[in-house]
């Protein structure tokens, strides 16, 4: 299964640069006779463990060092994760990009947010576009965002088909409904490469569809007097069509809150993939009118982000919005890995306030927009692929989405496991893996305006583990005695009464420290600080077995 020299300078490249070893931050690089493209660019978002990092971006180095030979950016979907870092993919490596219409529709408006200008170009299924050496097919495939694609790309090596994020879902409207047809259709012409969705290997069977959500959603809809708050993925377009259909057969007038819901419904209506007939639609400014008392809400947090519409209405905060008894809350999505905590916090918030609460583990109002076990095997059969290379997920279902593939006949040296940064060489009669290259991720501060080195983000976490002590000295510039008995600040080491003590305790010790210094360190403000911190550490080891933060201030006067 080696390639030949010959080979190796005709082959084809995979570079995942993220979205392989984590969930997000989808970005991978197709490289064939030095030319570039990138297949997505999303983010990932930051887990509890990381405060103040607001997202996370993939490390585009490897594509600013090529930026005249990247070709174009394919969009496959509209999802942050596919989508979120578009702007620094860009920003490393101008260059047009390509999407379904609902796609760019969301792309355009985080562009616009950041001020960046970029060429894009529709993709329509059936409609193949040339780029450089390659020709990118588009598939219509079923998702839980509308307008999601597949692509089939054709390479001087052989094709590779992309997957994107997908399901069968055979009972979808047929505009909507994944394209098995031309799938198989690529099967036969032959499948160099197979790049397919991990994220549910480990669950059986076949993921269902929108539809199955029907039962659930009227049943609450039959039994809430009050208002009925319904919170998804913002992108949702399908289940927003649905849930306002059926709050419109039940007399319900239909409104959306916050930013992100407001704009994606907006953006899905002007192309006309949001269609709202028979819907009474309400202002945010109105809720509280009489007339509002049993609307139906779309509101935007349904992941417990601290800044969203829900978390405000849950903090009883909102401007236009005071939830309570008589209405009903419905989480319509997961909760991403990561989150679980902020939305069960989220969930108790809303029952304190007296509302009903319903969610994926109580009702069936979530579906997944990936497939399942099943579905992968369908993918697998009908595009035959070369090489399977599993992506979009952690190591675990890689791993899986590779034995799983070996069940259902594929020989094992044909699937390719790979992580971020790994660089996969395919040919026509063999694969093999080529020298690492720089793949990373960027942390990024609130609006994503800095970056923050991972020095600031272990400090956040040191100082949210073990606390801070700050103590202020100050000294005589002549002398380098001290003015005044030094002053301790301590933050989250122990409860207050006994970090009053301990202060108090800790300031005798750093006075007999400090006036026991040789004289050669006490015109040393330098020196004196340093001795101030070893002793402080020191000591607040001994007494609470933790290692805060020591910040000495010292002043001379
Ligand atoms: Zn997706
Ligand atoms: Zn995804």
């Amino acid at each position: 299964m080696e390639l030949s020299p010959a080979e190796a300078t005709k082959a084809l490249r995979l570079i995942p640069l993220g979205g392989l070893g984590e969930f997000g931050l989808n970005a991978m690089v197709l490289e064939c006779e030095g030319e570039l493209l990138l297949l997505d660019a999303g983010v990932l978002f930051p887990t509890a463990e990381m405060p103040g990092v607001d997202s996370i971006v993939p490390d585009f180095e490897y594509l600013a060092e090529r930026r005249e030979r990247v070709r174009a950016v394919l969009l496959t979907h509209g999802h942050e994760d596919h989508i979120g870092s578009l702007a620094y993919a860009l920003a490393a490596a101008p260059a047009p990009v390509y999407g379904s219409r609902l796609t760019l529709g969301f792309a355009r408006r985080r562009l616009q947010e950041r001020g960046v200008k970029a060429e894009l170009r529709t993709l329509r299924p059936g409609e193949p576009v040339e780029i450089g050496p390659f020709r990118v097919h588009p598939i219509r495939v079923a998702h839980s965002v509308l307008d999601s694609l597949a692509l089939a790309i054709e390479t001087p090596a052989g094709v590779v088909l992309a997957s994107g994020d997908f399901k069968l879902d055979p009972q979808a409207p047929p505009a909507e409904r994944t394209d098995l047809e031309t799938l198989s259709h690529w099967g036969d012409r032959g499948v160099l490469a197979l790049l397919s969705d991990s994220t549910n290997v480990e669950v059986a069977g076949v993921t269902p569809g929108e539809d199955a959500l029907v039962p659930a959603f009227e049943e609450v809809l039959a039994r809430t007097r009050g208002r009925v708050l319904v919170s998804c993925f913002a992108t949702s377009i399908a289940r927003i069509e649905l849930v306002a259909g059926l709050a419109a057969r039940d007399g319900r007038p239909v409104a959306f809150l916050g930013r992100r819901m407001v704009d994606n419904a907006e953006t899905a209506q002007d192309l006309g993939l949001l269609r709202l007939p028979g819907v009474t639609r309400l202002l945010p400014g109105s809720l509280g009118d009489a007339g509002a008392s049993r609307a139906l809400v779309f509101v935007s947090g349904s992941q417990g982000e601290p800044l969203s519409a829900l978390s405000t209405v849950a903090l009883g905060e909102h401007r236009d919005l005071a939830a309570g008894p008589g209405d009903t809350v419905v989480l319509s999505a997961r909760a991403i890995p990561g989150n679980e905590r902020g939305v069960s916090r989220l969930i108790s918030k809303l029952f304190r306030l007296g509302c009903d609460v319903v969610h994926p583990a109580t009702a069936l109002v979530h579906v997944s927009g990936h497939g399942s076990r099943d579905d992968l095997v369908e993918l697998l059969r009908r595009t035959r692929p070369r090489y399977l290379v599993p992506v979009h997920g952690e190591y675990r279902m890689l791993a899986q989405h590779a034995r799983l593939a070996a069940q259902a006949g594929l020989p094992a040296d044909r699937v390719l496991l790979a992580e971020d940064g790994d660089v996969l060489a395919i040919g026509p009669s063999g694969a093999r893996r080529e020298e690492r290259v720089a793949a990373g991720r960027v942390l990024l501060d609130r609006g994503g305006a800095s970056e923050i080195e991972d020095l600031v983000v272990r400090d956040r976490r040191h100082l949210s583990s073990e606390g801070i002590v700050v103590p202020i000295v100050v000294l005589d510039r002549q002398t380098g005695q001290l003015e005044s008995p030094p002053e301790i600040v301590t933050r989250g080491i122990v409860d207050s009464d006994e970090a009053q003590q301990l202060a108090e305790e800790a300031g005798r010790l750093l006075t007999g420290a400090i006036d026991a210094r040789p004289v050669e360190e006490r015109l040393d403000a330098e020196l004196t600080r340093e001795r101030v911190r070893d002793e402080l550490r020191r000591f607040y080891k001994r007494r609470t077995q933790r290692r805060p933060m020591v910040i000495p201030v010292v002043m001379e006067v």
